[in-house]
């Protein structure tokens, strides 16, 4: 059975996502506040957790933070503010995926399945990420290369750098400001001009339709994903 931790305060909001755990055979724990969080996460060892960034004790941000210091759970944030800068700090802080409040349940569902599925093929299978294959390339981040139709594609060292910490991380969202802070340093990381200029490139370079990217994917407030579809990650459907 796979566990949650709810890390939640709204108790309305706790119970909505209780009933609809359990009725997936969830295994639910909830916590109101990030004290509790802690406690339940080091006690019941979850398989993913939930967690709300607004708690009346702690700040989302610190609980975040906490937990990866200890454990590599994965962490899928609920989000009541738009603001985008929050949901940066929290996939800097480590979360796994957001979601915005309100929100879908059968896709926040679809999300943790995915999330709770990435955290068991990497733990399963630590040499499965050296050769990360999808129906239009292939990237081998041994040799450090990257073939599209049988050809070797030539990428710039900025390009591969990019797309290796992209294809790591499959279905994972990545923030604009640790993509650039980890290729072009932790002073650039305003320079989104960069960022936009490169993902094009590599678009072109290893997407069959570069307008419509089916793996190197742009989302809203411009964070990135690689996609892997036909391999599945977080696009796979609700099963
Ligand atoms: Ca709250």
């Amino acid at each position: 059975m796979t566990r949650v931790l709810v890390v939640e305060d709204d108790p309305q909001l706790v119970r909505a996502l209780v009933i609809s755990l359990q009725a997936r055979r969830f295994g639910v724990d909830a916590a109101p506040d990030g004290a509790t969080a802690l406690r339940l996460a080091a006690a019941r060892q979850p398989d993913v957790v939930l967690l709300d960034l607004g708690l009346p004790d702690m700040d989302g941000i610190d609980v975040i933070k906490t937990l990866r210091a200890r454990t590599r759970v994965p962490i899928m944030v609920l989000s009541a503010r738009r603001a985008s800068g929050e949901k940066v700090a929290a996939l800097d802080a480590g979360a796994d995926d957001y979601v915005t409040k309100p929100f879908n349940m059968d896709e926040l569902l679809a999300r943790l399945r995915a999330a709770v599925r990435r955290a068991e093929s990497a733990s399963a299978a630590p040499d499965a990420a050296v050769l990360v294959e999808t129906e239009h390339f292939t990237v081998d981040l041994v040799a450090k290369r990257a073939v599209r139709d049988g050809r070797d594609v030539r990428l710039t060292p900025t390009e591969w750098h990019l797309l290796e910490i992209l294809v790591c991380n499959p279905g994972r969202l990545i923030s604009q400001k640790r993509l650039l802070s980890e290729v072009w340093g932790a002073s650039q990381s305003n320079k989104t001009n960069y960022l936009r200029v490169y993902m094009a490139q590599l678009r072109r370079k290893l997407e069959a339709d570069p307008a419509r990217p089916r793996h190197l994917i742009t989302e809203p407030g411009m964070d990135y994903r690689f996609e892997n579809p036909a391999r599945g990650s977080a696009a796979e459907g609700i099963s």
